[in-house]
């Protein structure tokens, strides 16, 4: 039975038992009330687990299946290289549409916690029991829901505005599930981007509208909008938005349906995270994947309150300088003289962070202490 290290860690329970306040050397560590790995992504993480225990051994004892894994499990790199080392065959993401060729009896397929694009999804679900391979669905319950309000609104012919990160399985999911031959699809990229938007619904006219937004303008319908999120977005951008494309549909005398927006988990680490930052750190450190969208989204939030760096686990850490990743260049740099001698400092962590990377920072301070 495989039994990963990466969803438990000692220190890290350590560090909840006492409130998430660590004293460490001449510095105090604290983390929020709510960090790291949320309910969808342990569930993602326990099924492929799962996944890789039930493969059946063949007569010589070698597995008699392969797993094979549509895509990151989560945004991390720590998981992914886990369960790759584990034997989980991960197909990158732009040639998932090809797992068909390569899947045999007797293995499993693995849909990740984002979801993949519908077509694709029905294309396996038709597959499975023909091919003789098991599908194994970890989409999360509240990327579903989004899906859920996203089919029924497209099916009654309304615009619907996808909020996402273009670039993000989630998004590309949920524009897969947004497109019906009635209605038309807008993509919003980020909020930044609201303002052009809000004037074309104002307006009616798509015209100004930057092409890669289009997704599908066939039966565009200006007063009719349904609007949806990312779920791991900051819910200022969500609020931004939802206040502008308000507005302009209602100087139309149109109507906008929107989802809930972010998911309960992000909303609650942001929460979380919003507190320890006003408590005064001298730093804060937000661990995870540089990928990853809720922990970009924390180090936003912390660097408006003191120096902020976004490191991918301990390594980065050493007395003289830090590694870290740059927001603004998307490139990793180090940073000099970045630990303060004394006091508190916050270590921040989203929903795709392992406890054992979390861990690991603890335990690098500890070692810093010692000098
Ligand atoms: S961050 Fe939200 S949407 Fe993503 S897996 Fe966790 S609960 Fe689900």
């Amino acid at each position: 039975m495989l039994h990963p290290d990466i969803w438990h860690d000692a220190t890290v329970e350590a560090a909840r038992t006492a409130g998430g306040v660590v004293p460490v050397g001449p510095w105090t560590l604290h983390l929020p009330r709510v960090f790291g790995f949320c309910g969808g992504v342990m569930n993602a993480v326990r099924s492929l687990a799962g996944a890789l225990n039930d493969v059946p051994a063949s007569h010589d004892g070698t597995p008699a299946g392969q797993v094979w894994l549509l895509g990151e499990i989560i945004h991390n790199e720590t998981v992914n290289a886990w369960f790759r080392a584990a034997g989980v065959r991960l197909i990158p993401e732009p040639e998932i549409g090809g797992v068909l060729e390569r899947v045999r009896q007797g293995d499993r397929v693995v849909i990740p916690a984002f979801g993949i694009p519908l077509p694709l999804e029905e294309r396996l679900r038709a597959a499975a029991p023909i091919l003789g391979f098991s599908l194994i669905d970890t989409s999360c319950h509240d990327v579903r829901r989004i899906w859920d309000f996203t089919a029924q609104h497209a099916a009654t012919g309304a615009t619907v505005i996808v909020h996402g990160k273009p670039d993000h399985p989630e998004t590309r999911a949920t524009l897969s599930r947004a497109l019906t031959p009635a209605n038309a699809v807008i993509l919003l990229p980020g909020a930044e981007e609201v303002a052009t938007l809000a004037a074309a619904v104002a307006r009616g006219d798509a015209a100004r509208l930057p092409a890669e937004c289009i997704w599908q303008a066939e039966c565009l319908d200006w007063s009719n909008l349904a609007l949806v999120h990312q779920t791991t977005l900051l819910r200022e951008e969500v609020e931004q938005v939802e206040t502008a494309l308000a507005a302009a549909v209602l100087s139309r005398g149109g109507r906008l349906s929107r989802d809930a927006g972010i998911c309960r988990a992000t909303q609650d680490r942001q929460d979380a995270a919003l507190e320890l930052c006003r408590t005064g750190c001298a730093c804060f450190l937000v661990v995870g994947s540089f990928a990853s969208n809720n922990t970009a989204r924390l180090h936003r939030l912390a660097a408006r309150f003191a120096p902020t760096y976004f490191v991918s686990d301990a390594t980065a850490l050493s007395p003289q300088r830090i590694r870290h990743f740059d927001l603004e260049t998307r490139r990793q740099r180090d940073t000099r003289r970045w630990l303060p001698a004394s006091g508190a400092i916050g270590i921040l962590a989203g929903a795709s962070c392992p406890p054992s990377d979390i861990g690991g920072i603890l335990r690098r301070f500890q070692e810093l202490a010692r000098g």
